[in-house]
């Protein structure tokens, strides 16, 4: 269970008006999914970015099962990203000179806590492949759609088998239909592990895909 309280935020002032975020109280529960919406730049992102521990609030708690990942040092942090959360970014992008298959291991190559192992090969064969990316696995992602390529990333996160999935705006730039298949390939993959998910939109029609949403900046 992910509990946030009396959590305030704000970035290091740089110019205009500075960005402040506050969170009195959010429950996220074990298995729960959970939709952030709201306008661009209403603090979506850092919101996800808080719960990965990437930044830290100057005021509140963020528990993860008792954890207070706001409270830990960098590397503390850092370790627990690793085994407890799978991201799906936003505007990370693939590394161009890696195929599907090594893109979806990148974390076993970058973390040296992360064996890259035969089996986590096979896993991440068989991950791309629940994807629909079979016959794609040794493509450089410049051959891939858009579509395919949020599903290498989708993969990516999900490898490792964390927990907690955050994925922000997992659909941007994709046509409605295939939004929808990525957002029902996202959904049955972590409903069957039971993970928790917690997915950033801005798009109402993959917002009525879930039951808990909640609007970033009320
Ligand atoms: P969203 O994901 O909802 O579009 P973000 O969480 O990315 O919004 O950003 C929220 C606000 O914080 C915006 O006003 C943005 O300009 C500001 N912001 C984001 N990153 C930084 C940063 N590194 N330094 C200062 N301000 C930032
Ligand atoms: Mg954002």
């Amino acid at each position: 269970m992910i509990q946030i309280s009396e959590l305030q935020f704000s970035y290091p002032h740089v110019e205009g008006k500075r960005f402040e975020l506050n969170v009195s109280d959010l429950q996220v529960l074990q298995g729960e999914h959970l939709v952030l919406y709201g306008p661009s730049g209403c603090g979506k992102s850092t919101l996800l970015r808080l719960l990965a521990g990437e930044i830290v609030p100057r005021h509140g708690q963020i528990l993860h099962h008792g954890f207070d990942i706001s409270k830990a040092a960098d590397e503390v942090r850092r370790a627990f990203r690793i085994q407890n959360i799978g991201f799906v970014f936003q505007d990370f992008p693939l590394v161009p000179y890696l195929s599907a298959l090594e893109n979806t291991m990148l974390a076993y190559r970058i973390h040296s806590q992360l064996q890259l192992t035969d089996a986590v090969q096979v896993k991440a064969k068989h991950l791309l492949g629940q994807l629909g990316l079979e016959d794609k696995v040794l493509r450089l992602p410049e051959s891939l759609s858009q579509g395919e390529r949020q599903r290498v990333a989708i993969a990516r996160a999900l490898l490792t088998d964390p927990p907690l999935i955050l994925a922000d705006e997992p659909t941007a730039g994709l046509d409605p239909e295939r939004s929808m298949q990525v957002i029902g390939l996202l959904k049955s993959l972590v409903e069957k592990e039971k993970r928790t998910l917690v997915l950033v939109t801005h798009d109402p029609s993959v917002r009525a895909q879930f039951g808990r949403q909640i609007r970033v900046g009320d």
